[in-house]
């Protein structure tokens, strides 16, 4: 019988969470429910057949969003998301049984990708509460360590680890790869860019789906040391990135004013969203993404079933004990998410149960 390698049949499965049409407002995702820049849809309807026709240059865009942050295009490769940049690292630097280091709960694709390789994943819990654990990541190094995943900030918690605690870890481990994954950097502003080709073993990965709102245009981008990336380049199909994406990056990167605009709105959103829930009683981590982590305990259940009763798509973190994760919207969109959710909280057989009076 046909059968795909080993690996590969002992993945864990993944499911993205379902696009039910009946919801109509999805904080499932960490999308922007804003959009993109008035721009970059102008450009993209001035696409034309001829455009269409011909195969993208990604070089192109490597200039610019290389000159965008400062740095050379030989230390920058454009990816399909950052998906891809996480998958391109994980063929590039992971053999069978080599070790890969996970700081959990962690976003989910790092697993998927490592697994089909056939390396170890070894998970290093947070601390209890939830921040970075600089020490046991070093300690969980051995000489089998191929690459270690810092997510910063991270997702689903929304916390980011001190500056000095990163370069602890990628000093500690000049051998293995670091992918350092700022897809939230642009609500946190705080990066290791500057520190690019000066330690070696380096990666950063960002994304244009989270505040340029371009999620389903799939850019992402993969910075490393220019001698690792060229050889990175071989792995990499050369038409990874659509030619929508390609012209559209220059329109993307140049609205500065849209991005920020966009990014001041969902951190108020946000921590407006924060005092109303911690009034509520339930318990929120501080985060500095365009996403919240909140401990419902046992509501969970009955409180995402009854956002989805209302069109509100939130996601379920199985990973963290009773907890959802919740992205920002506009303040409109976190008011009705309140509202919808006073709604379940107070219904009888609820505030009953949590001895909550209206
Ligand atoms: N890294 C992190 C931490 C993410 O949260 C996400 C998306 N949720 C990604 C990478 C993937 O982003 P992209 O859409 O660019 O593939």
């Amino acid at each position: 019988m046909l059968k795909p390698r080993k690996p590969v049949c002992e993945m864990p499965e993944y499911h993205s969470p379902l696009c039910d049409p009946v919801l109509d407002l999805r904080l499932d995702m960490n999308e922007s429910t804003v959009g993109c820049s008035p721009r970059v849809l102008e450009k993209l309807r001035t696409l034309d057949a001829k455009t269409l026709a011909l195969y993208p240059s990604r070089e192109q865009g490597e200039s610019i969003v290389a000159n965008f942050l400062g740095l050379n295009p030989s230390e920058v490769l454009l990816t399909n998301g950052a998906d891809e940049a996480i998958d391109l690292l994980c063929r590039a630097y992971l053999d069978p049984e080599d070790e890969i280091i996970l700081v959990t709960p962690a976003f989910t694709m790092y697993e998927v990708f490592a697994s089909a390789t056939g390396a170890r994943i070894v998970p290093v819990a947070a601390e209890e509460d939830l921040a970075f654990p600089t020490a046991r990541v070093v300690q969980a190094v051995t000489p089998r360590t191929r690459i270690i995943v810092i997510t910063n900030p991270n997702n689903p918690t929304g916390l980011a680890a001190e500056r000095t605690d990163i370069l602890k870890v990628i000093e500690s481990a000049p051998n293995t790869a670091v992918l350092l994954d700022e897809a939230y950097f642009d609500f946190c502003g705080k990066t290791l860019l500057d520190k690019l080709g000066k330690l070696p073993n380096l990666f950063i990965v960002r994304t244009f789906s989270k505040a340029y709102g371009l999620a389903g245009l799939r850019v992402g981008v993969l910075a490393g040391p220019e001698g690792q990336l060229s050889i990175l380049r071989r792995l990499c199909p050369p038409f990874n990135l659509n030619v929508f994406a390609l012209e559209c990056l220059r329109e993307a990167l140049d609205d500065r004013q849209f991005i920020q605009d966009y990014v001041k709105q969902t951190i108020a959103s946000r921590e407006w969203l924060r005092s109303q829930l911690e009034s509520l009683g339930l318990k929120c981590w501080p985060s500095e993404t365009n996403f919240l982590l909140v401990q419902f305990g046992p509501l969970k259940k009955i409180v995402l079933q009854g956002m989805n009763k209302h069109g509100i798509a939130l996601r379920d973190r199985p990973d963290c004990e009773g907890c959802i994760r919740i992205s920002i919207g506009t303040k409109a969109e976190m008011e009705r998410l309140v509202s919808t959710l006073q709604g379940i909280l107070y219904q009888p057989q609820v505030s009953s149960a949590q001895g909550r009076g209206k």
